[in-house]
């Protein structure tokens, strides 16, 4: 039998086994949420899911795969039908309590493995917190950020730049064509930017965001939902960028597993 990877697949003994092997605990967090009129709500769900899959699975023993945090914050997109949101509290105590369950376990490192761009912030401090208050030391990625996925995106990009990969865009629709193309309309991709544009204030997953932070409601800014342009999206496309995305969690997972904890020193 080939080794495991999915933790809710493992038995107790076999967790225990994984936890003293330094394994790394991935984490997936995602949200369900409107996604143009050609992709289906459970996008980021699906293209995170689908990256900490493979990621796990070419890292061996290294790692585990926790069943992942399916609702996120979306509170910006309730004039879609679709969203479920979760309160910026509540999320950040359940990924804590999550991530606090397993280095109960022994765990000693925690990577939270992110598919929703408004999660940002709240796993940033559910990665905080349990680094500060338990022996796991936890970080958070955005898997669009993960080491490498900038520079394919870049190189197959045909969208603008900025702009045109954002939500239920050029890269999304295309990671989701390389999945589930039944599930993809493209007869109803529609090429939309924010119609408020600021000089090049755009928010673009790949390009990065500009110096301000700030979240108007979905609606406001999309009339479809859509922000960038899924026309240019192919499943060729979307093959290159789920295998950069995962070759760069696997890298951030040795990483992790070569990262000691440093001592404290209470100077009180
Ligand atoms: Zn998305």
């Amino acid at each position: 039998m080939a080794a495991k990877y999915r933790y809710g697949e493992m038995t107790w003994p076999e967790i225990k086994a994984a936890a003293q092997a330094q394994s790394v605990a991935v984490v997936p967090v995602a949200t369900i949420e409107d996604h143009g009129l050609h992709l289906p709500v459970d996008t980021d769900l699906r293209l995170c899911g689908e990256v900490t899959e493979r990621a796990v699975s070419q890292a061996g023993d290294r790692s585990v795969l926790v069943p992942p945090i399916t609702h996120g914050y979306s509170p910006h997109h309730m004039d879609f039908p679709g969203p479920i949101s979760i309160g910026a509290d509540t999320f950040i105590k359940y990924g804590v309590d999550v991530c606090r369950s397993l280095a109960h376990h022994g765990f000693s490192r925690i990577l939270i493995v992110n598919g929703h761009g408004s999660n940002t912030p709240f796993v940033d401090i559910i990665a905080r917190l349990t680094t500060v208050e338990t022996s796991a030391l936890t970080a958070a990625v955005n898997y669009w950020a993960a080491p490498g996925v900038r520079e394919v995106a870049e190189s197959l990009r045909e969208s603008e730049r900025v702009g045109g990969m954002n939500h239920a865009c050029e890269f999304e629709t295309s990671a989701y064509l390389a999945i589930a193309p039944q599930l993809v309309d493209m007869t109803k991709a529609r090429h939309e930017l924010s119609y408020r544009p600021s000089k090049n204030y755009w928010t673009d997953l790949i390009a990065g965001d500009g110096p301000l932070v700030m979240m108007e409601n979905w609606s406001a800014l999309s009339q479809t939902g859509v922000m960038g342009d899924p026309t240019k999206a192919s499943a060729e496309k979307g093959e290159k960028l789920l295998a950069a995305a995962a070759a760069g969690i696997v890298e951030l997972i040795d990483e992790m597993r070569a990262r000691e904890p440093a001592k404290r020193q209470d100077h009180h």
